[in-house]
């Protein structure tokens, strides 16, 4: 059975690392594709696990031999790469494939492989984004308020990117996220592969069907407007407008 591609971005900090590892405890036959970067490790982030870490120059070796089935420069800072040997595993075990990549690496993709589901993550709006950066900071023991701060103020540029997308995901009650990560990877299994849907499969397919982009305008559009974008137009309406000092 062909192995379905998964494309997943948000800003950092939205909780997509969550979501897929709570997924993948309750759906077998889901592989992650550990990307390559040149960022440090950060807290108790182990080599092999959630990423390989590198140096740029042996990355740039790595581009150049061809190892990367997309790559790119994240937050004008470091480099990240997805590594095409996970395609490959993937495919020859016959499971899905979950990449946790930036708008940049997902268009690469999708460029090339037209059929990857794509699935857009959004926090509810920039106040809990930043109390999540700043948790997971905490909890990593590497409080960096200017990386903190950095990351805040690219993602309303990567939230503008949501209409390339064909899934929405409003993380905000956890649970439920997940439940509707969940709904989305068995809705394509099941249209796709024809693998049927163990347990309330109509309820299932409506929780995934909500997720369409198409049918996600209303949820979206406040979560839109407290980044500053206009739902209507994706224009850019107000500068980010949170004090990063105020919790
Ligand atoms: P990402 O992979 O998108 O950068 P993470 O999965 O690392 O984000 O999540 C960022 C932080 O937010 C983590 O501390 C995580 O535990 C927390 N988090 C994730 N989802 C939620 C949620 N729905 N509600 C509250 N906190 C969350
Ligand atoms: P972080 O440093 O928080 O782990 O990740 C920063 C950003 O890099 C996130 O948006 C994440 O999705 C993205 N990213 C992680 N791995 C890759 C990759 O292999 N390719 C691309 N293009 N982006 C990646």
């Amino acid at each position: 059975m062909a192995g379905i591609l998964f494309i997943i971005s948000a800003p950092s900090g939205s909780g997509k690392s969550t979501l897929v590892s709570e997924v993948r405890k309750q759906l077998r036959g889901i592989d992650f594709a550990v990307s390559w970067t040149t960022r440090a490790p950060r807290g108790s982030e182990q080599p092999g696990r959630e990423y390989n870490f590198t140096t740029r120059e042996e990355f740039e070796r790595m581009i150049a031999a061809g190892k990367f089935l997309e790559y790119a420069e994240v937050y004008g800072k470091d480099l990240y790469g997805t590594p095409r040997k996970s395609l490959e595993d993937a495919r020859a075990a016959g499971h899905d494939l979950v990449l946790d990549i930036d708008v940049q690496g997902a268009a690469q993709i999708r460029a090339k492989m037209p059929e990857a589901v794509t699935i857009f993550v959004l926090p509810p709006d920039p106040r809990q984004l930043r109390t999540r950066l700043r948790n997971r900071a905490r909890a990593e023991g590497v409080v960096n308020d200017d990386e903190i701060f950095r990351r805040l103020g690219e993602a309303r540029r990567e939230i503008e990117n949501y209409r390339e997308y064909g899934y929405i995901l409003i993380n905000d009650v956890l649970d439920r996220a997940v439940a509707q990560l969940e709904a989305i990877v068995q809705a394509e299994r099941f249209y796709r592969n024809a693998e049927p849907i163990a347990y309330r499969q109509s309820r299932v397919l409506e929780v995934a069907a909500a997720c369409l982009i198409k049918n996600a305008q209303e949820r979206l559009k406040p979560v839109l407007e407290a980044f500053g974008i206009d739902g209507s137009s994706g224009q850019q309406q107000l500068p980010f407008g949170d004090d990063p000092d105020d919790d």
